[in-house]
C-alpha cells in the first residue's frame, strides 16, 4: 500500500473562492514555427497546428515561453467579433472515432489511454492534488451533467460494470451537486476519498480504492477534452486558479492569454509578489510573466510573498528517504530516476534543502 500524506498548508475558506471570466484579452500568442499567409484570422482557424481561440489580424512576432520552453509567437490582435470557422457535426461515441479526434488533436498522452482490452473499470478522478488548486471541481461543477452523460456513455461502449467519479470528501461545494445527479446515472459510483497528497496519481488512488483488473483511468481534464473534441463543446478556454493564500479566484480565459495579462486583471495592485507556476508542491517559480503564455499545462499561480529559505546544510536526518513514495535516496543519488516529482522530500526536509529540484537537474545531466 502506497504512503500518503496529510499536508499542513493552510488551505482557502471555500466561501473565498471567486469564478471570473477573462475572454476578451487584446492579444493572444500562438507559438511560431513556419510563416502563414494570414492576415485576417478566424476563431479556431488552425495556425501551425494550434487553434487560434479569438478572431482578429496578425500583427507581428514576440518572445513567449510555451510549455515552458523560449519559442517565438505570432501576435494576433482582437477583433472582438469572434468569427468562427465552420464546425463540423457532434460525433457518435465508438472507439474509432474516439482515436480519430485524438489523433487529429495530437493526444497521444490521451490515445495511450484508451489502449486497453478487455476494460475491467472505468475510473475518473476529479482530484487536484496541490493545495488550493480547484481546477478539477469547477470544471465538474459548470458541466456535471454533460461529463457524466460521457461517462455513461463509455461504460456502454466498453460494456463495463465497475464505473467511479472520484472526488475529495471536503470539497463540499461540489459534493452535493454530484448527489442531486448522480442518481439518473446507476452504473456510476460516486467515490468520496480523504484529501490526502498523492491521490491524483493513478496508481497511489487504485491502490487506495483497492481497484484491480484492467482499469481506464481518466482525469476530469481527459473527459472535459474528450467533449470537446467529440461533442464539440467550445475549445478555445482553460480554467486557471490563482491565489495569493488569502483569496482564491478560478478563471476562465483564452487559451494563449499572456499570464501578466491574466495577473493585471484578477489582482490588479499586485507588487514584490513570487509567482509560483503550477503549485507550491511542485511548482517553479517564473520571473517574469510577460513572456509566459497560458497553455494545457499550465493549471495555477500562488503568489506569495515570501519565498522558503534554501538552506544547503544537510543534517543527515533521513527524513528526505523516509517520506519518499518510491524509494528515492536523495543523498546517495539512489534510484533518482524513479523520481515522480512530488516535493514531499523538499517539503519535509527540515534544512529546507530544495531536493526535489536538485534532483530534477541530476536526471536532467
Ligand atoms: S520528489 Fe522524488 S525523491 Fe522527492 S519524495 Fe518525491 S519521488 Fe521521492
Ligand atoms: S531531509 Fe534534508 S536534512 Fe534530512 S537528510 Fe534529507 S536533505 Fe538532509
Amino acid at each position: 500500500m502506497h504512503r500518503l500524506y496529510k499536508l499542513d498548508f493552510k488551505t482557502i475558506d471555500k466561501e473565498k473562492i471567486k469564478t471570473i471570466t477573462f475572454l476578451d484579452p487584446d492579444y493572444i500568442y500562438i507559438p511560431y514555427k513556419q510563416d502563414i499567409n494570414l492576415t485576417k484570422i478566424h476563431k479556431n482557424e488552425l495556425i501551425n497546428g494550434y487553434k487560434s481561440s479569438i478572431s482578429g489580424s496578425l500583427v507581428g512576432l514576440k518572445m513567449g515561453v510555451f510549455n515552458n520552453l523560449y519559442n517565438n509567437a505570432f501576435i494576433i490582435a482582437n477583433d472582438f467579433k469572434e468569427m468562427d470557422v465552420k464546425n463540423n457535426k457532434k460525433m457518435k461515441i465508438t472507439l474509432e472515432n474516439i482515436k480519430r479526434v485524438l489523433l487529429d488533436n495530437n493526444d497521444i498522452e490521451l490515445l495511450n489511454k484508451f489502449k486497453i482490452d478487455n476494460i475491467d473499470n472505468i475510473v475518473v478522478s476529479a482530484i487536484n492534488d496541490e493545495v488550493n488548486v480547484y481546477n478539477k471541481m469547477y470544471l465538474l461543477k459548470e458541466n456535471i451533467s454533460i461529463y457524466l452523460d460521457l461517462i455513461d456513455e463509455l461504460r456502454m461502449l466498453f460494456k463495463c460494470n465497475n464505473n467511479y467519479l472520484v472526488i475529495k470528501n471536503n470539497e463540499s461545494f461540489i459534493i452535493d451537486e454530484c448527489l442531486n445527479v448522480i442518481g439518473t446515472y446507476p452504473s456510476i459510483t460516486l467515490t468520496l476519498v480523504e484529501d490526502l497528497y498523492l491521490l491524483e496519481n493513478k496508481d497511489f488512488l487504485l491502490d487506495k480504492l483497492n481497484i484491480t483488473g484492467n482499469t481506464l483511468y481518466l482525469t476530469i481534464d481527459d473527459i472535459d477534452k474528450l467533449c470537446k473534441y467529440l461533442i464539440l463543446i467550445d475549445n478555445t478556454t482553460n480554467i486557471i486558479t490563482i491565489t495569493d493564500n488569502v483569496t482564491c479566484k478560478i478563471i476562465r480565459c483564452k487559451k494563449y492569454t499572456l499570464l501578466s495579462d491574466i495577473l493585471n486583471y484578477t489582482y490588479p495592485k499586485l507588487k514584490n509578489y513570487h509567482i509560483i507556476v503550477n503549485g507550491l508542491m511542485r511548482g517553479f517559480e517564473i520571473d517574469n510573466p510577460t513572456y509566459y503564455i497560458l497553455t494545457d499545462d499550465i493549471i495555477s499561480i500562488h503568489l506569495i510573498k515570501k519565498l522558503p529559505k534554501y538552506n544547503t546544510e544537510c543534517l543527515n536526518c533521513g527524513k528526505c528517504i523516509a517520506v519518499c513514495p518510491v524509494g528515492v535516496n536523495p543523498i546517495k543519488g539512489i534510484n533518482l530516476d524513479k523520481c515522480i516529482d512530488c516535493g514531499l522530500c523538499t517539503f519535509f526536509c527540515p534544512a529546507s534543502i530544495n531536493l526535489r529540484e536538485k534532483i530534477k537537474g541530476d536526471n536532467h545531466e
